[in-house]
Formats: structure tokens, sequence, C-alpha cells
């Protein structure tokens, strides 16, 4: 049995961190889970709030699983980005691994009752379902955005993580470090990369010692990475790199087959380009650092 705590446990035991990789159509399930499988590390597959309704929600679940049982292999799913506890409530009990509940844009002290309540009624539904709670600012839309917003007001506190997990009693935190969701066109083109504040990861992982997730990794240093998961980082969500290799790839295997109309000619170069990028960014975050030279 395939169990993600046992995951999360091994990967802070080795100094790696688990991929997580969000779907919108089977093409991008099928590269996540083909990378995985060729590199032999665990994956977790996300599905927000709009990936789920174009998807389904006890269709994706029925994907992920039917993986995990027929290979053996420790792939699970996320609801990614959840703002009620209704949707909440609704992917625990379509058999949800995970689900990041995200009322990060409440007030505080909003935040902290409605997690805690969410945390009780959730554990209700599945004992063993883990809850991550999201407190500061990282942006919102794994999309292209016209320029950087400025969140530097929101980053999190280790205060501030500490007390928001003890008073709710999430699994999981993802807090605010200089990361934030989608990319700037000069991120696509490769230009200019997201960086992290790393001795803010250690601290906050110091505050809370809770597992710790990174959300809006695509366009990140590779070396802030590598730092980040030294410093506790324990989860990365990659998104929008995904998505702009599929865009890509798919214009691309258009264009070089314009009369084409059979899915499964048109389709295999896409699964192929997004499962390049799934392959290096996992074989980045399941390469550990020795200790001491995290910094
Ligand atoms: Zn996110």
């Amino acid at each position: 049995m395939h169990d993600i705590r046992n995951v999360l446990e091994l990967a802070r035991k080795d100094g790696v961190a688990v991929g997580h990789f969000n779907v919108a159509d089977l093409v991008l399930l099928k590269a996540v889970f083909s990378s995985a499988q060729e590199l032999q590390v665990p994956v977790l597959v996300g599905a927000s709030e709009g990936e789920r309704a174009f998807m389904g929600v006890r269709q994706i679940v029925a994907l992920v699983k039917s993986l995990r049982d027929e290979f053996d292999f420790p792939i699970f799913l996320n609801a990614d980005h959840t703002h009620s506890l209704a949707h909440a409530e609704e992917v625990a009990k379509a058999g949800f691994d995970s689900i990041v509940f995200d009322l990060s844009a409440l007030p505080w002290e909003e935040n902290v009752r409605q997690t805690r309540e969410a945390v009780v009624a959730l554990k209700g539904i599945n004992p063993s379902i883990l809850i991550e709670g999201e407190i500061g600012d990282i942006g919102t839309g794994s999309e292209i955005h016209e320029s950087v917003p400025d969140l530097s007001k929101g980053l999190t506190s280790p205060e501030q993580a500490k007390q928001f997990v003890e008073e709710t009693g999430v699994d999981v935190l993802a807090p605010a470090v200089g990361n934030m969701h989608g990319m700037i066109s000069s991120m696509v083109r490769g230009e200019v990369k997201k960086r992290l504040d790393i001795e803010r990861i250690a601290a906050i992982k110091r505050a809370t010692q809770v597992p710790l997730t990174l959300h809006g990794g695509s366009g990140t240093n590779d070396d802030d990475f590598r730092k980040a998961v030294a410093a506790g980082i324990n989860i990365i969500h990659i998104n929008t790199e995904l998505r702009v290799a599929w865009r890509r790839s798919l214009e691309a295997s258009l264009a070089k087959q314009p009369g084409e109309v059979v899915p499964y000619k048109i389709l295999p170069p896409v699964v192929e380009a997004v499962k390049e990028v799934v392959s290096s960014r996992l074989a980045l975050f399941n390469s550990a650092v020795p200790v001491g030279q995290s910094a």
C-alpha cells in the first residue's frame, strides 16, 4: 500500500522534495506518470478547482488510482487550491489523497478559524487525508503574467507560520518565501529566474517542523531549488512550465501534420515535450544536497 505520509517522511530523511505537477488532461497525466516511472521516484498529481471542473472530480481520481494500482507505483492525487469547505468535502469523499485548503486571501483570523474547522471536518471524512494550509501572498493563476506582482509585503514570517500550524492543525504548510504563481514572459524565455528567500524557509522549518510546500515553482533558479530543499521544502509545485510546453508542442505538432485529424498521431509529441520538463524537474528535486553545502 502506497502511503503519501511515508513518501513525505522518506523525502525529509533523504533531503529531497516530491515533485507536484498539475494536470488538465490525459496528455499531461501520461507525461507526469511516465516520467516518474522512468526515474523511479514518487510523484504528486495536482488538480486545481478549474482543472477538476474540466476533467471531472471522480474521473481524475479513477485515472490516478488506476495507475497506482496497475503499476504498484507511488503516485498520489492532490486537490490544489481549494477555496471552500464544500469543494474540499467533495474531493475528500471522492478519494483525493491531500487537499490544499487555501483561504490565504481572507483576513488572518478568518483563515485560521475556517482552516481549523475544515481540518476537523475533512479528517472526519478520511482520517488519513493530508491537509495543507496557506498563509501569505504568492499571487494567483499559473499562467503568463504581464509583470511581477509586488508580493514582498505578503512574505510569511516564522512566528506566523508556527502560530498557524498550531492553531489549525494542518499537516503541511505552504509559505510565501519569494515564490509566485505563473511566470512573466522574460521567465518563459529563460532570461529572468525567480529567487527564493532560503533563510526564511529554514526559519519557518525550525519554527513549525511540518512538511513545507513550495508553490509556483515554474521559472525558479535551479540552485535556489536545491537550497530550498536542503532548508526544508518537501513538495514543489510546477504547473506553468508544463502548460507552456503543452501549448508549444501542440502547435508544432499541428503545424508539422497539417492534414492530420487522428488525436493519437497528433498528441504523442506533446506527451514527450511535457515529459521532458517533468523529468528535468524530478531529477533536480530528487538529487539530495550533502549537508553543509546547503547555504
Ligand atoms: Zn499553488
